[in-house]
């Protein structure tokens, strides 16, 4: 078998031929929607172009095999890959009772978010992922035997360090086109290894934001035939895991001598760690088992620690923070395959939230 897909070798100036031809006032639309910790993509077309989310019927899809989910729209892109005027739009699923669907992390997330929005709380995320090919090989690495140790690929040039940057940058256009607050791109420590950050997004924001970049990067790599695992620790022994780092700041910790605040949020989050590993990942801990050992710049899954700028920590403050007393904290504990929005949603509700208010919303 070989490592790149079939689609990807079908003939890409036959496709641009048809992709160019004129679609008069129709729009396609694209709805996108989680469904566990994978993303379902369908298209349909409309017959004028949304101005707004509000535009933008409801849809259905098959969900069991007896009740339909629906899809309701939330947030909506350009689409980089149909082009403009076309759409892709994050959709919510709900169950045919109206009820939040199984994996529907952002119904909850958004009352928390409503509950705090005084705060105007900011999140970035750093969303690590590890290229495979279809052969389910790490892309790029020998076909026998292992790449050079690391040390030598993270923030890399050059070909025999820096494997598949064709597909980072094309994601990196993509998320700009579309328009996702993504904020940065680089190599990581594991060869095939990258990262992307998006933010700083408020609230709500910030879990659109990040699953309409994982779709984006889906779809960038399916284009170019190859796969991205967002696994935390796809390879076993010395090679690193993949993250999804989450920073966080408020009104409060953003103004002066803020990080008296971000030292009152620390100790919060002190008194839940085992709480929020079991929301940082979507096996409840046992996926970030394998990722925080301790090593590979990581901290202990069972020991809370924080310090600035200590990246062994579960919770760093970076060095510039700590010099000018206010700012943002990282939380390096959630894993690459988390959902930002119960992610950010317990964060808020650690650390913003009052004690009447998580009372009202149980
Ligand atoms: P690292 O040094 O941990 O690799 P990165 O540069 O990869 O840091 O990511 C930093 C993240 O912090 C970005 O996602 C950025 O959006 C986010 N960030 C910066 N300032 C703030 C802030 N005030 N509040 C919340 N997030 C912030
Ligand atoms: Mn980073
Ligand atoms: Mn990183
Ligand atoms: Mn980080």
């Amino acid at each position: 078998m070989s490592h790149l897909s079939h689609s990807s070798s079908l003939n890409k100036v036959l496709r641009q031929q048809y992709l160019s031809l004129p679609q008069e006032d129709l729009c396609l639309v694209t709805y996108v929607w989680i469904k566990g910790v994978d993303l379902h993509i369908k298209t349909r077309t409309m017959d004028s172009v949304p101005k707004s989310i509000a535009d933008i019927p409801e849809w259905h899809s098959s969900g069991s095999p007896v009740f339909e989910i629906l899809l309701a729209p939330v947030c909506m892109f350009r689409d980089p890959f149909l082009l403009d005027p076309n759409k892709l739009v994050l959709c919510e699923v709900l169950k045919h009772t109206r009820e939040p669907g199984e994996s529907n992390h952002r119904n909850s997330c958004n009352k928390v978010m409503e509950k705090v929005k005084n705060l105007h709380p900011w999140f970035g995320m750093e969303q690590e992922y590890t290229l495979f090919g279809v052969d389910g090989h790490p892309f790029g690495w020998p076909r026998f035997g292992f790449p050079k140790p690391q040390g030598l690929y993270h923030c890399s040039v050059g070909a025999d360090r820096a494997f598949g940057r064709d597909i980072v940058e094309c994601h990196y256009k993509a998320c700009l086109y579309a328009g996702i607050k993504i904020g940065g791109i680089n190599a990581e420590v594991m060869p095939s290894q990258w990262e992307f950050q998006v933010g700083p997004c408020e609230g709500i924001e910030m879990g659109d934001h990040l699953w309409m970049a994982r779709f984006l990067l889906h779809r960038v790599c399916e284009d170019f035939g190859v796969v991205a695992t967002l696994d935390p620790k796809p390879m076993k022994g010395d090679w690193n895991g993949a993250g999804c780092h989450v920073n966080v700041s408020t009104v409060h910790t953003r103004e002066e001598g803020g990080i008296w605040h971000i030292e009152k949020a620390i100790e919060n989050l002190r008194k839940r760690h085992e709480e929020h590993l079991r929301v940082y990942d979507p096996h409840c801990g046992e996926d970030n088992k394998r990722r925080l050992t301790g090593l590979h710049t990581t901290s202990s899954i069972t020991e809370f620690s924080a310090g600035v700028a200590n990246r062994k920590a579960s919770i760093r403050i970076p060095h510039q923070v700590a010099q000018d007393k206010r700012g943002y904290f990282e939380d390096r504990r959630p894993a690459a395959n988390c959902d930002p929005y119960a992610v950010t949603c317990t964060i808020a509700r650690t650390c913003m939230l009052e004690e009447e208010d998580v009372h009202e919303l149980e």
